[in-house]
C-alpha cells in the first residue's frame, strides 16, 4: 500500500497538535497528581473532625458527672441552680452527641441507650429526700455514668481507625488526643470515688481505695506519656493549655483530691458533693482545654497542608490552562498567518508560472513578512503583465509590418514581391504535374484617366478594380497588384489545367470590370475595361519566368486586337 504524502501544512500542523496532545496528556497527569493530594488532605481533615467531634462527645458524656455527683448530694427542692446546672450540661451533651457524623451511627446507639439508663437512675434518685436515698443506689449511679464513658470506646475507635486508615502517619496525635480525653475522664472518676464517700459520711471502702489509687497512678501515667508531645515542642497554644493543666489539676486538683481523702479517712470531712465538686471541677477545666487546643494544631497542619495542595492545584491548572492556550494560538496563528499565507503565495507563484496572471489581491491581515511576499507577488504579476502587454504589441507590430511588405498600399491585395516569394514556395513544395495558371490583367487607356479626371480619380479606379477581382474570386485565389495599373490573378485549383476554364474566368472578370461605371468621390463617373493574358504552366524551376512572358505576350495581343478583350499564350 502506498503511504498518501503529507503536505507541509500538513506536517507541521500535525506536529503542534502532537505536542499538545503530549503536554495535554503531561498537564493532566500532574493536575491528577495534585488533585489527589488535595482531596486526600481534605479527606484527612473530614475525619480529623469527625475524630474531634467524637472525643468531644465524650468529654461532654464525661463532663456531665460534675453537676451529677453535685445534684446527688443535694435536697429535691425547685427552683435548683445544681440541677438547672445539671440540665444544661445534659443539653450540651446531647448536642455534641447528636454532632457525631452518621457514618459513626452504629456505635452511637450502644452508647446512647446507655446514657439513657444512666440518666433514668439519677434521675430516680434525685426525685427523693437525701434522707431515702439510698448509698448503694448513689454508687450505683456513679458508677453507670462511669459505663456512659466506656461506650465512647468503640466510637472513639472506630473514628480513629477511619483516620489512621487515610494517613497512618498521625497515629502519634491520634493516640494521645485520646489520652487526653481519657485524662479527663480518669481524674472526674478520681472526685467520684470521694463524691461516693462523701455521701455516704465515711472513708473510701475498700475497693474504692484500690480503685482510686490504680486511676489516680493511671492519671500520672497518662500526664506522663502525653506531656512530651503537648509540653515545650508543641503550638504555643498547646503549651499554654499544658501549663495550665500542670498547674490547676496536676498542682491543685490533685493535692484536693488527696487532702479530702485523707480528711475522709480521718473521719474530718465538713464538706458536701456540692461544695466539693464547685472546688474540684475548674481544676478539670484545662485538660479539656488541651485537648482541643491538641487537636486544633493537628488540623492547622493538616489546613496548611490542605492550602498548599490547593495552591499546587491551582497553580497547575493555570500553568497547563496557559501552557494549552499558548499551543492552540500558535497552531491558530501559524495556520492562518503563516501556513495559509504560504500555500496561498505558493498557489499563485505556480499561476504567475503557468501564465495565469489573473489573480485576486492579497488577502487581508498579514504580517509584515507575508506582506511583503505578497507585495512581491503583486509586482511580479504586474510586471508579467506589462511583459505579456508589449509581447502582445510586438506580435501585432511585426505581423502588421511583415502585412504591409507583402501588401500594395493603395489597394490591399497583394505585391508583386509577395506574389514572386508565393509562387517559389509553390513551385518548391508542389508535384511536378501540377498545372498553375497566371491572369495578368492591364487597365485600357489608364493615362487618359490620370490626365482627364486626375491621379486621385486613377486610384479610385484602381481601388474599384481590386475589389471587383476580389467579388469575382474565390478566397483561395491569389490577387496581386504587378505594378502600376496591372494586376496579376494566380489560378491554383484545377482549372488551371484546363484552358477552357481558364478562358471563361478570365472572361468573367473582363465583364465584372466593364459592367459598372466606377463612381468617384465626386460624384463623376468613369467607365473602365481591362485588357486580359493568359497562360498556364507545370510546376519547375522555370516556371514562373515561362509563366510571366507567356501571360506579358498574351496581354500584348490583346492591347493590340483592340483592347477590352481575353487574349490566351501561344
Ligand atoms: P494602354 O495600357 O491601354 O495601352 O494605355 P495606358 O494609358 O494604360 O498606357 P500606359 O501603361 O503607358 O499607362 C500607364 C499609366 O498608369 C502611367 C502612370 O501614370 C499610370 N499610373 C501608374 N501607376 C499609377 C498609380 O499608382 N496611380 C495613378 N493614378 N496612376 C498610375
Ligand atoms: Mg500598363
Ligand atoms: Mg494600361
Amino acid at each position: 500500500m502506498r503511504v498518501r504524502q503529507l503536505t507541509l501544512t500538513q506536517s507541521a500542523l500535525a506536529a503542534i497538535g502532537l505536542v499538545l496532545a503530549c503536554s495535554m496528556m503531561l498537564g493532566a497527569s500532574l493536575l491528577w497528581h495534585h488533585y489527589g493530594a488535595l482531596s486526600s488532605s481534605a479527606r484527612t481533615l473530614a475525619r480529623l473532625d469527625a475524630f474531634r467531634v467524637v472525643l468531644d462527645a465524650a468529654y461532654h458524656v464525661s463532663a456531665e458527672r460534675g453537676p451529677t455527683n453535685s445534684a446527688l448530694g443535694r435536697e429535691p427542692t425547685e427552683p435548683d441552680p445544681v440541677r438547672e446546672r445539671l440540665r444544661a450540661f445534659r443539653t450540651s451533651s446531647d448536642a455534641a452527641i447528636a454532632r457525631i457524623p452518621a457514618s459513626l451511627a452504629p456505635d452511637v446507639a450502644p452508647m446512647r441507650a446507655q446514657l439513657d439508663g444512666a440518666r433514668g437512675q439519677v434521675d430516680a434518685l434525685l426525685a427523693r429526700p437525701l434522707t431515702q436515698r439510698d448509698h448503694d443506689a448513689v454508687e450505683k449511679a456513679i458508677f453507670s455514668m462511669f459505663a456512659v464513658y466506656d461506650a465512647t470506646h468503640p466510637l472513639t475507635n472506630a473514628a480513629m481507625d477511619k483516620l489512621l486508615a487515610g494517613d497512618s502517619a498521625l497515629i502519634g496525635q491520634a493516640l494521645v488526643a485520646y489520652m487526653l480525653g481519657e485524662l479527663r475522664d480518669y481524674a472526674g472518676r478520681l472526685g467520684s470515688y470521694l463524691v461516693i464517700s462523701i455521701v455516704r459520711g465515711e472513708p473510701l471502702a475498700g475497693p474504692s481505695q484500690a480503685a482510686f489509687d490504680q486511676v489516680r497512678g493511671r492519671v500520672l501515667e497518662l500526664w506522663r506519656l502525653t506531656s512530651s508531645q503537648t509540653s515545650t515542642r508543641a503550638a504555643p497554644l498547646v503549651a499554654q493549655a499544658h501549663q495550665a493543666t500542670e498547674e490547676l489539676f496536676f498542682n491543685q486538683g490533685i493535692r484536693l483530691l488527696d487532702d479530702t481523702r485523707q480528711q475522709l479517712d480521718a473521719g474530718r470531712y465538713r464538706g458536701t458533693p456540692e461544695s466539693f465538686t464547685d472546688v474540684l471541677v475548674p481544676s478539670f477545666q484545662p485538660i479539656g482545654q488541651l485537648r482541643d487546643r491538641f487537636i486544633a494544631a493537628v488540623a492547622d497542619r493538616f489546613n496548611a497542608t490542605y492550602r498548599h495542595a490547593r495552591a499546587d492545584f491551582i497553580v497547575a491548572a493555570i500553568g497547563m490552562a496557559l501552557v494549552v492556550a499558548v499551543e492552540l494560538a500558535l497552531l491558530f496563528v501559524s495556520r492562518r498567518f503563516l501556513f495559509r499565507p504560504l500555500m496561498l503565495a505558493r498557489a499563485r507563484v505556480v499561476d504567475l508560472a503557468n501564465g495565469r496572471l489573473h489573480q485576486p489581491a492579497a488577502p487581508g491581515q498579514l504580517r509584515s513578512e507575508m506582506r511583503d511576499l505578497f507585495q512581491a507577488l503583486e509586482t511580479l504579476r504586474r510586471r508579467l503583465i506589462e511583459r505579456e502587454q508589449l509581447d502582445t504589441e510586438r506580435l501585432r507590430l511585426t505581423a502588421r509590418l511583415r502585412r504591409q511588405a507583402d501588401t500594395d498600399g493603395l489597394t490591399g491585395v497583394m505585391n508583386r514581391g509577395a506574389l514572386e516569394r508565393l509562387v517559389e514556395r509553390i513551385a518548391r513544395t508542389s508535384k511536378k504535374d501540377r498545372q498553375i495558371g497566371l491572369i495578368l490583367l492591364d487597365i485600357d487607356h489608364f493615362k487618359a484617366i490620370n490626365d482627364e479626371l486626375g491621379h486621385i480619380a486613377g486610384d479610385a479606379a484602381l481601388r474599384a478594380l481590386a475589389q471587383r477581382l476580389q467579388d469575382g474570386l474565390r478566397e483561395e485565389d491569389v490577387i496581386a497588384r504587378f505594378g502600376g495599373e496591372e494586376f496579376a490573378v494566380l489560378v491554383l485549383d484545377g482549372s488551371a489545367a484546363d484552358p477552357d476554364m481558364l478562358v471563361e474566368l478570365a472572361e468573367r472578370l473582363r465583364r465584372l470590370i466593364e459592367a459598372e461605371p466606377v463612381l468617384l468621390d465626386t460624384g463623376a463617373e468613369v467607365a473602365i475595361t481591362a485588357s486580359i493574358g493568359i497562360a498556364a504552366a507545370s510546376v519547375g524551376p522555370e516556371m514562373w519566368p515561362e509563366l510571366l512572358e507567356a501571360a506579358d505576350a498574351a496581354l500584348y495581343r490583346a492591347k493590340r486586337e483592340g483592347r477590352n478583350r481575353v487574349a490566351t499564350a501561344g
